[in-house]
């Protein structure tokens, strides 16, 4: 059976190969192929149908059916039984089409005659470019062989479109690579940015798709293999021996590169024609396909491991790659599939935005970049397979868009865009030094958000007064190991001394939910997000919560500390976490240490419940910093993590401000300060309402500064006040609209 198909498909192949190398304008070469496919076969019909857009399938050629029809007939994916291949990515073969689910008569093609249908995806390491159709008007169901020979030619016929070779005929002919495209993602930094993509691990281009000489891409293959069978035996040496659970990790993907079958099944593909490269990206292909229907999380990170070998076989056989070193483009503009923190921060400050195909708005890679205050998509689905190194690239931050090689008016557009935040920031740099005042007369501090050393020189080109939130769990999450206390120590010092005289908050270890330590067991939680984490882990490790408290008072020594407590959700945890801190500090002066000249304990309020916490909580704390992501979240029941239900509870809802309100006073009764440290604080509008409600302290991250500032000088906050009062009066669920018409009516620009 095999040798039969052997011989189809090379014999198909070997025609395929002549005609790639014929000149010809793209229309007439894919009219050429159609025919070839056809007579090869023997078999009546063959159709290509391209994507013309996202959702619809054109037919470009065929031979076979009414040729008045090419470009004419066009389906919506899931459209008929070419629909159906194509949303499914799944061959659909019947000896008797009219009678399949979903079949759909088109009278223009003159299809109803033909009885056997053989579908089969166009498709390139699981990105869909289209359907390749044969039919036949016997009615019969094609051989194994048939179909196999056909889903070749169709992965040729997808890297042949990538190369270009069907070029000129109008967009749904043009290839990848080349055209300008949009991707809409989560915004996880605003910001905008021009530049040209630098890809963190570029995708290979395969220019061979057919193998001239079975034995030698054979060969070809198992050096490829060999070598890199060696390069992962050298990763497990080198690997850290006293961390088991990366040498798991790599013992699960070295098992993977000597697996059997994944090199009997790219034999047998080299065998059937197919060049070395082809080959593997076949495969490839298979496991994505798997991927994407998986649920199960292990087995999924399992096939992730066979696609990251696949393309480092790529780079071997093709010596295309990071290896090669690529020259990074003077503005560049990184896109990954994800990006860890530690790759992330070896590219450094030079980066002018992020854009990721997966990751998320909470990830580590957003933290960095919000750090350092470039803008970040993440989720812009496809941009990986479409993105080449040095392409042009514009992030429109704002809207969480990306546009890829854009055309000329978009691009002018986007730059008066840019031209007008110049402007602004102009404006911004000019207050840097006054103060945050209303025109009321009541002036609110504005803090900045930190966690890196990075973040610090921020602190005095922002205009910030100090650092609300410093979030210690980023000097663990950057690490592959557990710090010791007097690395930690150092740290802190070093903050300190960056800070000068300005106050530093620090946040004890935020990690569980979506900040797993490297080097921590990862728990298996059903909803982490309300699992094991923050002050639970602190108070339950308490090795790991001792030697941070260490690390912190050895660092203030003689010096003011501010701490506090993440996540605190009932008056125990908090007193639980205070008492340790006054534990250590009790040993600490026991084994001589000089101790911070002040003592300052606060907790985060987090979690809805803290606002309705026994009277002698919020006397104990010290102060009391509103944590207005996780508070957000959990009081609308809505994952802070999840795009889709994200965004539908919006910050200015009367019921979120009634209950910033009832924490507001809570704190006015016992005198407690209290300051407002989530996202929410450095959007501008947010930002007055939450003044407006009460709020004398706001962090946020540096680059939020300015803007509020400017806009907190330009408003009467107790008109504003007025105002939401009004609204929730009249039975309003948010106040946007009124507070944005409110603002609009005035003399500034929002
Ligand atoms: C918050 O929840 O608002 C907060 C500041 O903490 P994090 O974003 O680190 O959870
Ligand atoms: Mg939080």
């Amino acid at each position: 059976m095999v040798q039969q198909s052997e011989s189809e498909s090379r014999k198909l192949l070997g025609r395929l190969r002549e005609e790639m190398a014929l000149e010809g304008a793209g229309q007439e070469r894919l009219d050429r192929i159609t025919h070839l496919i056809a007579d090869s076969m023997a078999t009546e019909v063959c159709s290509v149908y391209l994507f013309r857009d996202n959702e619809t399938l054109e037919l470009c050629a065929t031979e076979g059916l009414n040729p008045e029809a090419v470009h004419q007939t066009r389906m919506r994916l899931g459209e008929g039984l070419v629909g159906r291949v194509a949303k499914t990515r799944r061959v659909v073969n019947t000896a008797n089409a009219p009678q399949e689910h979903g079949f759909r008569y088109m009278p223009e093609t003159g299809e109803e005659v033909f009885s056997s249908f053989l579908g089969v995806p166009i498709q390139r390491v699981g990105q869909a470019l289209g359907v390749l159709v044969v039919q036949s008007k016997e009615a019969r169901e094609y051989s194994g062989d048939e179909l196999y020979a056909l889903e070749v030619v169709a992965m040729v016929l997808a890297e042949m479109a990538e190369l270009g070779a069907f070029l000129g005929e109008g967009d749904a002919l043009a290839p990848l690579h080349q055209r300008a495209i949009s991707f809409d993602g989560g915004v996880g930094q605003e910001g905008n940015a021009e530049g040209n993509v630098f890809l963190h691990d570029p995708r290979v281009v395969v220019t061979n798709p057919i193998g001239e000489n079975p034995e030698a891409e054979r060969d070809r293959l198992r050096s490829a293999v060999d070598a890199l069978r060696v390069s992962v035996d050298e990763m497990l040496r080198t690997a850290d021996g006293g961390d088991s659970e990366e040498l798991q990790v790599l013992e699960t993907y070295r098992m993977f590169a000597n697996s059997k079958g994944w090199m009997r099944r790219m034999e047998e593909d080299i065998a059937r024609g197919l060049s070395a490269e082809a080959a593997v990206e076949k495969e490839q292909s298979a496991a994505r396909a798997r991927m994407s229907s998986l649920t199960d999380a292990y087995l999924r990170e399992r096939l992730q491991d066979l696609d990251d070998l696949s393309n480092r076989l790529l780079r071997q056989l093709t010596g295309q790659g990071r290896e090669t070193g690529a020259e990074m483009p003077d503005n560049p503009v990184l896109v990954a599939r994800n990006i860890g923190p530690g790759d992330l921060l070896e590219y450094g400050r030079g980066l002018k935005g992020v854009v990721l195909e997966e990751g998320s708005v909470g990830s580590h890679a957003a933290i960095i970049a919000r750090a350092w205050a470039i803008p970040l998509i993440v989720n812009a689905k496809g941009i990986t397979n479409e993105a080449l190194n040095g392409d042009e690239i514009l992030i429109d931050g704002d809207r969480g868009r990306v546009h890829l090689r854009p055309d000329e008016p978009v691009t002018a557009a986007f730059r008066d865009k840019l031209a007008m935040q110049a402007k602004a920031q102009e404006r911004y740099g000019s207050i840097r030094d006054l103060p945050a005042q209303a025109k009321c007369g009541t002036t609110v501090r504005l803090d900045m958000n930190a966690g890196l050393m990075v973040d610090l020189p921020s602190l005095a080109g922002s205009g910030a007064e100090g650092v609300g939130l410093f979030r210690t769990e980023l000097q663990f999450l950057i690490r592959n190991k557990m710090p010791q206390r007097g690395e930690l120590a150092q740290i802190y010092r070093r903050v300190l001394n960056a800070a000068g005289n300005k106050r530093v908050v620090f946040r004890t270890l935020d990690i569980g939910s979506d900040k797993v330590l490297p080097y921590m067991k990862p728990q298996e939680e059903p909803n982490p997000a309300l699992g094991w984490r923050a002050i639970r882990v602190g108070l339950d490790k308490r090795g790991v919560m001792r030697m941070q408290l260490q690390a912190l008072i050895r660092a203030c020594a003689g010096q003011p500390l501010w701490v506090m407590f993440p996540f605190i959700a009932q008056f125990d945890e908090f007193r639980d976490a205070r008492q340790q801190l006054l534990d250590e500090m009790e040993r600490e002066e026991r084994l001589g240490h000089e101790l911070p000249s002040e003592l300052h304990i606060g907790a985060m309020l987090e979690t809805p419940s803290m606002a309705f916490a026994p009277r002698q909580f919020y006397e104990m704390a010290d102060f009391i910093s509103i944590g207005g992501n996780d508070l957000k979240q959990f009081f609308f029941a809505a994952d802070r993590e999840n795009e889709r239900v994200r965004k539908r509870y919006d910050t200015l809802n009367v019921s979120f401000l009634s209950l910033i309100e009832q924490i507001v006073w809570r704190c006015a009764d016992t005198k407690t300060p209290l300051s407002f440290c989530g996202e929410d604080a450095g959007r501008p509008v947010e930002a007055i309402c939450l003044a407006a409600m009460g709020l004398q302290a706001l962090s946020m991250r540096p680059a939020s500064i300015g803007p509020v500032k400017h806009l907190i000088r330009k408003t009467n906050l107790e008109e504003l006040r007025d105002l939401i009062d009004e609204a929730r009066r009249a039975g309003e669920q948010s106040v946007r609209t009124q507070v944005m018409d409110w603002l609009r009516s005035g003399d500034w620009v929002v």
